[in-house]
């Protein structure tokens, strides 16, 4: 492989079953990685341990079999990367780019209520973060020595150009106290240690982005580029709910849908291609690209999922006389 090489990724955290919007977005980057002759890996964000369930695991490993969405490589488990995410943060503290914390709850819940009462947003901000002797038997977090001023920017390949004040953004925690690393740490070690070159998922992340590239910067890493497709909203223009058929993807199995017209539909989902409606995989590989995916959320419509599924159906019947 050159160094010019895709790598994407899906990363689902396992609390429950691979719903519409993780099918599309493990579809997107399947997608773009086999278009640009690329790999898709697949890691199981589990670092939540009070949430995440094997059974929730395997229910998204049998959706994304069903979907036909093969990854390369095994899948790798975040939570069994936990010393690694930790070795990164203390480097960075070493290097100056992120410090021990040692404030209790309530001093941060007092800063904060100061800081409000005086009509400033209520950003924590660290008596620690330029060091000090560190008091003994105290517990303490690791934080990012986050840039006070000037603006942290993402160049979206789905949103354009997002910019963030960096007095917005607070000194985000790394490792807890208890010495485990925080979700925003452990993507950033993650995707870096795995290659990823590109990082595609939904806009409820876009915030994440810009906290993700200032751990970035701070680990001296280069930033993976970021494309954050709009969410799916149901029929009505709300948020997606079960009421809309947010149904897992084994429900659309269990109902008899065919694999290949999921996927034809999951891909009409944000991403178009002139006025096809109607395709094959090998056409969607073929056409896709980031540039195509809309900028405004799509709208879930079971009519043209049974439309699509019918026309599977008889181009399959077609094939096989
Ligand atoms: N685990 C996150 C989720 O399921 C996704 C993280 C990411 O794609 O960066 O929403």
């Amino acid at each position: 492989m050159g160094s010019d090489a895709v790598v994407t990724r899906f990363a689902p955290s396992p609390t429950g079953f691979l719903h519409i919007g993780g099918a599309r977005t493990a579809l997107f980057n399947w997608l773009f990685a086999r278009n640009r002759g690329g790999t898709f890996l697949l890691r199981i964000e589990d670092t939540d341990r009070a949430r995440s369930t094997p059974e929730a695991t395997q229910a998204i490993l049998d959706g994304l079999a069903w979907l036909g969405l093969d990854w390369d490589g095994d899948p790798v488990s975040q939570a069994s990367r936990a010393d690694r995410h930790a070795e990164v943060a203390q480097k960075m503290v070493a290097d100056g780019t992120a410090y021990r914390c040692y404030a209790s709850k309530d001093e941060i819940d007092a800063f904060r209520a100061a800081e409000k009462a005086a009509g400033r947003p209520p950003l924590f901000r660290s008596p620690w973060r330029d060091g000090g002797a560190a008091p003994e038997g105290v517990p303490c977090v690791v934080r990012l020595k986050a840039p006070r001023d000037g603006e942290t920017v993402v160049e979206d390949r789905v949103q354009g150009t997002v910019t963030w004040k960096n007095e917005t953004l607070d000194d985000l925690i790394l490792l807890r106290s208890d010495g485990t690393p925080t979700y925003m740490l452990a993507v950033v070690v993650d995707d870096h240690d795995m290659g990823v070159t590109h990082v595609i998922r939904g806009d409820d992340h876009l915030t994440n982005a810009a906290r993700q590239t200032l751990i970035y910067r701070a680990a001296g890493w280069p930033t993976p580029v970021f494309a954050h497709i709009p969410l799916i909203h149901g029929p009505d223009g709300a948020k997606l709910s079960k009421r809309h058929g947010a149904l897992g993807v084994d429900a659309y199995r269990d109902m008899g849908y065919p694999a290949r017209a999921m996927r034809n539909y999951l891909a009409r989902l944000g991403w178009s291609h002139g006025d096809d409606e109607f395709f094959t995989d090998a056409q969607a590989i073929e056409w896709f690209s980031l540039e195509q995916i809309g900028r405004s959320p799509a709208r879930f419509d079971f009519k043209k999922l049974e439309n699509l599924s019918g026309q599977h159906i008889r181009a399959m019947s077609d094939d096989e006389m």
